[in-house]
């Protein structure tokens, strides 16, 4: 195909094929393209999805540039290379199941491998007590019905939807018969014979699917359920780090991604679109791929307006909040206290994962808390949140005191734009005292 001549249908068709969830916007439909030159495209956005759409359209002979805020391509895929271990501060894991990811990371050269998978072992706190798993049931911190007691808080969500999911399979969410599964979570979960301790608990377990249970709908929650048990059990990711993937796509295209360009505005007009950035750079195209999170999209001004049901989903689509707070370890206290290094809290610092090298050695520590308690830590002060983490830990794990430092803390949620660690005051390199102020 003479890919100057492509016409908007068929550059439709062509996005399409790589079923991501874009919006393309350009010349107004039946417009001839007339230029003798190749269709443009710009492509907003040097995450996966914008980076594949760019090798896509390169590939077809289209002429592309991709604009980025950051002054990194990966988006919300991004590997914390200064911090020992090398933890994922986005996209921890891959499926074998992700075909059209692992086919292009061998087209280029980019090594994969199976993941160890997080530690099984773990110590809940909960109700202000220290309990070991095989403890559990019969605790005094364990106030769940008769019925649950002898479920761990991190598998009473899945014990609830799995017993009577009625959806056949993860796609099945969508069929109209199931509308009237669409209810909050809560109540679902109420109805299923949830005693309001297995809610409270289950609310610190919502992973990155969620914000709360409160806000998620039933129906969600069952469709993920389902895409959990047919999922590959056997997680992957990038050798070296999972950033070196969108690296290396970056590095294949033969113009290179255009960082620090902030996006303010697309105008599209019958002559193309043009793409205004806040460093007064303008951009001019035949077309324009947005693959902005809508969270983003929402601040960015789009003429015409999108059309309404469009819009409506930029507005209101729910993004889950997830924060992290990064510690190095000066002593491993575990060795010490004889508990595992991985922790489960009913706290609002939720769950603490250690972070391991191949050969299995704590290299670092990572706090993780979604939904509300992320949205509450984000609230906080730099100086706040370092307090309140510090004396946290030393409540629920006493011999963190003085064995730990933080070292980073990268809040999804609150950077509305640009999202990244970098951004926050609690990161070394914008807060040099940080260490002391811990130490
Ligand atoms: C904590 C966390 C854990 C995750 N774990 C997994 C997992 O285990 N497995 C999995 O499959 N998925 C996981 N995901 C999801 C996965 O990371 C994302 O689905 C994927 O990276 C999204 O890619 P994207 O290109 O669509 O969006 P993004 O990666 O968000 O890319 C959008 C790009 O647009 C840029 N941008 C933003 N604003 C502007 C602007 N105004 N102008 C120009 N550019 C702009 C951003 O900087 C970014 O680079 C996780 C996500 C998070 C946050």
């Amino acid at each position: 195909m003479t890919l100057k001549n492509w016409n908007r249908r068929e550059f439709l068709w062509g996005m399409s094929q790589s079923a991501l969830a874009l919006l393309v916007m350009g010349r107004v439909s039946g417009q001839v393209v007339t230029a003798s030159k190749p269709t443009e495209v710009l492509v907003l956005g040097a995450g996966l999805s914008g980076l594949y759409t760019a090798l896509l359209l390169e590939a077809k002979g289209l002429s592309v540039r991709v604009l980025e805020a950051r002054e990194r391509v990966g988006g919300r895929v991004q590997t914390l290379d200064d911090i020992p271990g090398k933890p994922e501060a986005g996209g921890q894991a891959l499926s074998e199941k992700y075909h059209r990811l692992l086919a292009l990371a061998e087209r280029l050269q980019v090594p994969t491998e199976h993941s160890k998978g997080v530690d099984k072992e773990l110590l809940l706190y909960i109700r202000g007590q220290v309990v070991l798993p095989q403890d559990w049931a019969v605790s005094t911190a364990n106030q769940l019905a008769a019925s649950e007691r002898q479920v761990l808080p991190q598998k009473l969500l899945s014990h609830y939807l799995r017993q009577h999911n009625p959806l056949e399979s993860a796609s099945a969410w969508i069929n109209p018969k199931y509308a009237d599964l669409d209810i909050p979570l809560d109540k679902y979960l109420l109805a299923q014979g949830a005693s309001n301790e297995a809610l409270r608990l289950i609310d610190f377990d919502l992973g990155t699917h969620f914000n709360s249970i409160k806000s998620t709908s039933a129906l969600w929650a069952l469709r993920n359920d389902q895409h959990d048990q047919t999922r590959s059990k056997q997680s992957m990711h990038i050798q070296n780090g999972n950033s070196r993937l969108p690296e290396k796509m970056a590095a294949s295209l033969k113009s290179p991604v255009q960082l620090n360009k902030i996006v303010e505005s697309i105008h599209s007009q019958a002559t193309g679109v043009k793409v205004h950035c806040s460093d007064g750079s303008k951009f001019d195209a035949d077309y324009v791929v947005v693959t902005l999170p809508f969270s983003v999209l929402r601040q960015v001004e789009i003429t015409p307006p999108l059309p309404k049901i469009q819009a409506q989903a930029v507005q209101e689509l729910p993004y889950t909040a997830v924060t992290q707070i990064h510690f190095t370890v000066r002593h491993p206290f575990w060795e010490t206290d004889g508990y595992p290094p991985r922790m489960w809290t009913d706290s609002r610092l939720e769950s603490v994962f250690p972070i391991r090298d191949e050969q299995g050695r704590v290299q670092s520590l990572v706090c993780w808390a979604n939904g509300s308690n992320a949205k509450q830590l984000d609230a906080m002060s730099a100086d706040a949140l370092a307090k309140y983490v510090t004396s946290e830990l030393k409540r629920i794990r006493p011999g963190t005191e003085g064995n730990i430092d933080i070292v980073r803390v990268v809040s999804w949620g609150r950077a509305r734009s640009l999202c990244s660690g970098c951004l926050f005051p609690l990161c070394p390199r914008t807060n040099p005292t940080l260490s002391r102020q811990n130490g």
